[in-house]
C-alpha cells in the first residue's frame, strides 16, 4: 500500500495566528500568516528574535493589505524593534514579494541564494513573449493564451523589487540568529536553489515550500530552463532532509506546523513515483505537455493555475525522457510530443 498523505503527521498547534498576530512555536520563533488572493489563500512567515531586533523569513505578496498588516505588526507585536535581517527562501512572489519594501524601510540587505536572485531578476524584467512561445511549443491551445497573457506580467506587480546587491546564502552556511545557529539546506525542484533553515538546538526546520504538510510543492519546467528535470532534482533534495531527526518540528510556508518529517518525505517520493507511472501510461501514443496536463489535472484550472499545471506536466515528461523511458519528437506544427519507448 502506498503511504497516505496524512500518515504519521501531527499538528501540535491548533490555533492559527490572526491578522497581524503571532503564535510562539519555539523559543524566539513566531508564526504569522499573511493573506494570498489565490485558491491557496495564505502564506506562513516567521519572525525570529535576533539581538534586540528581528530576523524575518519570507515576506508575503506586494499587496496593500499585506503591507498594512506588516505596519500593524511593527507597531504592535514587534514593539518597533528594528528588522536587522530579511531571509527569502526562494523567488516566488509570496515569499520575495515585500522583501525589497521591508529592506528599504529597515536599511538592511536581503539574504537569498544566487540561484533565486538570478531567476527573480530575470522574470521581473522580461516580458511575456518567451513564456507564451514556450507554452505554444508544448501544445497549449490558442483559446488559453488570453489566460496566460493576463498571468504573465503579475510577477512584476506582486514583487516590490529584486535586490541587485544581496547577501548570498549557500548550502551548509551557518547563520547565528538570536543566540542559535541555523544551517542552510538547499533544495531544488520547486525552485532553482531554495533555502530551508534548520536549527539543531531548537529542533526546528523552516522548510519554505520545499516540504509542505498537506499539498505537494509545485514542480515545474519553465521557459528559462526548458530541458530541466526538476522532478529528479526534487527527489534528490529530499535525501538531505532524511538526515534530520524524526521529531523535528517542521514550519512550512503553507498549512500548519507539523511533526512527521520522515513520513512526509516518504509520501512525497511515492506521490511522484505514481505520477511518473501515470504519465508513462498515458504516453502510449505521442502526447504533448498540454495533453498530459489534462491527464494529471482533471479539474478546471484558472488562469493562475494553468501555467503551473503545464510546467508540472512537462516536468514529469522531461524526467521520463531523461531516464530513457520516453522519446521526444517534434510534430508538423512544431509542437513537442513524447511517447513510450
Ligand atoms: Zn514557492
Amino acid at each position: 500500500m502506498p503511504p497516505r498523505a496524512t500518515d504519521g503527521i501531527s499538528h501540535p498547534f491548533t490555533t492559527l495566528p490572526g491578522p497581524a498576530q503571532t503564535v510562539a512555536v519555539a523559543p524566539g520563533v513566531f508564526w504569522l500568516r499573511m493573506p494570498l488572493p489565490f485558491a491557496l489563500n495564505h502564506i506562513n512567515l516567521w519572525l525570529l528574535e535576533d539581538d534586540g531586533g528581528w530576523c524575518i523569513v519570507d515576506t508575503g505578496l506586494n499587496h496593500a493589505p499585506v503591507r498594512e498588516l506588516w505596519t500593524a505588526l511593527q507597531g504592535g507585536f514587534m514593539r518597533g524593534l528594528p528588522i536587522g535581517r530579511i531571509i527569502v527562501t526562494h523567488y516566488h512572489p509570496d515569499h520575495l514579494g515585500l522583501a525589497a519594501w521591508l529592506a528599504a524601510q529597515a536599511g538592511c540587505r536581503i539574504s537569498m541564494t544566487a540561484g533565486e536572485q538570478q531567476v527573480a531578476a530575470r522574470i521581473f524584467s522580461e516580458g511575456n513573449q518567451l513564456r507564451v512561445d514556450f507554452f505554444r511549443r508544448h501544445g497549449l491551445g490558442e483559446e488559453l493564451f488570453a489566460d496566460i497573457a493576463t498571468w504573465g506580467m503579475s510577477y512584476r506587480r506582486n514583487v516590490s523589487g529584486v535586490p541587485a546587491d544581496f547577501i548570498r546564502l549557500q548550502h551548509g552556511d551557518q547563520l547565528r540568529i538570536g543566540g542559535n545557529d541555523w544551517r542552510i539546506i538547499i533544495g531544488r525542484g520547486h525552485s532553482p536553489e531554495h533555502a530551508a533553515l534548520y536549527c539543531p538546538a531548537l529542533g526546528v526546520l523552516l522548510s519554505g515550500d520545499q516540504i509542505l504538510p498537506t499539498i505537494t510543492p509545485h514542480i515545474g519546467v519553465w521557459h528559462f530552463e526548458p530541458e530541466a528535470d526538476p522532478v529528479s532534482r526534487f527527489l534528490d533534495s529530499l535525501e538531505r532532509f532524511r538526515e534530520l531527526p524524526a521529531q523535528t518540528l517542521v514550519l512550512p510556508a503553507h498549512g500548519k506546523p507539523f511533526t512527521g518529517l520522515h513520513p512526509r518525505l516518504a509520501f512525497l517520493a511515492s506521490h511522484h513515483a505514481e505520477r511518473l507511472a501515470e504519465v508513462l501510461q498515458a504516453c502510449a501514443e505521442p502526447r504533448s505537455s498540454a495533453d498530459i496536463m489534462k491527464v494529471l489535472f482533471s479539474r478546471r484550472l484558472d488562469s493562475q493555475q494553468l501555467p503551473f499545471a503545464m510546467g508540472e506536466a512537462l516536468a514529469h515528461l522531461n524526467c521520463l525522457h531523461q531516464r530513457g523511458e520516453l522519446v521526444r519528437t517534434v510534430d508538423e506544427a512544431g509542437c513537442f510530443r513524447f511517447q513510450r519507448c
